[in-house]
């Protein structure tokens, strides 16, 4: 529309055309009205459309008014057609270069105004995933575990009363086979809570020398608070051989810790129970964040807590069929979603359970 009104505009705009009778020296003033409003015309061509439209108003080879000019030179006396010509030809120049810079110039538009591209920005990072903090602890305590001869050894969720208790010589009046602590499915059957199953299900299965890690959920009617989840990620360790001694145990266990969380790191263990395990032992690192000094983290003792073990307890052996005379071995179990807490500086477990990706994709590699 817009092209019509200006083509209306340039037609009716008389002063560049030629008149029919007009006096030779008309001619120069009429031909730079022209290329005038020639150049003007194609400068205003918004379009591939418009600028075809003007250069065929200007230019055509039919009627263009460029045309009239080069027919009216004929009509001219001899003495004035050397310089006429000489305008006709500059101003043929003219208007080509002005039509053809307007194309080049619509040309080069177009590819700005198709979809936006630019090669100089970064690209954008395709989202992976990554894995669950716990995740990264427990692969990373597997790997220094592996390092030292263990294996991986996995059982089932839903375990029954025997593998969870009875085979583990917890007596029969336990306070954690309570209704309170434990998810009972029925007819003998619950969800474990916790890992050591697994090992008497690997002492049924496979003859000593046994070393493994049994990593894997564990559930207990725990409240949902900054430190306690009704579902958390356990890992157990067992170790069954001749001749092993606490001396193994706590190298072992040492030497993890110092694979851990530093070549420097101290460590204690204190005397504990355990139905499972005689004598048994709680392990404590020096505390991270204070370095033993003492702060709110440790309670003002200088050292954290991070897993239970001990020496397998004879019952445990024989009531997976393993003669207690002959071997003996040890065993630890920690929680992962603990350690991890420890190492990435948690306040609060359940940040571990939110599945906030902001929080996650900071310790995600
Ligand atoms: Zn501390």
């Amino acid at each position: 529309m817009t092209n019509g009104l200006r083509r209306r505009r340039i037609i009716s705009d008389t002063s560049a055309m030629l008149p029919e009778n007009f006096q030779p020296d008309e001619y120069f003033p009429h031909i730079a009205r022209l290329i005038s409003a020639g150049v003007s015309s194609f400068a205003a061509a918004d379009s591939a459309d418009q600028l075809e439209a003007a250069r065929i108003e200007f230019l055509g080879d039919k009627r263009g008014y460029l045309l009239e000019f080069q027919k009216a030179l004929g009509k001219l006396p001899p003495e004035a057609r050397r310089e006429a010509g000489r305008a006709f030809n500059e101003a043929k120049t003219r208007l080509t270069s002005a039509f053809e810079e307007r194309r080049d110039a619509l040309a080069g538009s177009s590819r700005a105004t198709g979809p936006k591209l630019d090669l100089t920005m970064p690209a954008r990072e395709r989202w992976r995933g990554g894995k669950h903090p716990v995740t990264l602890v427990i692969d990373e305590i597997v790997a220094i575990f592996r390092e030292l001869g263990f294996t991986v050894a996995l059982g089932p969720e839903s375990e029954s009363e025997w593998y969870n208790f009875g085979s583990l010589n917890f007596p029969a009046d336990h306070p954690a086979m309570d209704l309170h602590d434990t998810f009972y499915l029925g007819e003998g059957a619950l969800l474990r809570t916790h890992t050591s199953p697994v090992q008497v299900r690997t002492l049924q299965k496979y003859p000593p020398p046994i070393r493994i890690l049994a990593p894997g959920t564990v559930f207990r009617r725990d409240p949902f608070d900054a430190s306690h989840a009704p579902a958390f990620a356990q890992l157990e360790g067992l170790a069954i051989d001749e001749g092993i001694s606490f001396v193994d145990l706590k190298a072992t266990l040492t030497t993890f810790a110092r694979r851990f969380f530093g070549s420097s790191t101290k460590t204690r263990f204190r005397p504990s129970y355990f139905p499972f395990t005689e004598p048994s032992a709680e392990m404590d690192v020096e505390c991270r964040l204070c370095g033993g000094v003492g702060c709110s983290a440790c309670k003002g003792t200088g050292w954290m807590e991070i897993m239970g073990s001990g020496m397998v307890h004879p019952s445990v052996l024989e009531a997976a069929g393993i003669d207690s005379e002959r071997y003996t071995g040890w065993a630890f179990g920690m929680g992962p979603g603990r350690i991890a807490m420890l190492r990435y500086g948690l306040p609060d477990i359940r940040l571990l359970y939110d599945s906030d990706v902001r929080f996650l994709s900071q310790v995600a590699e």
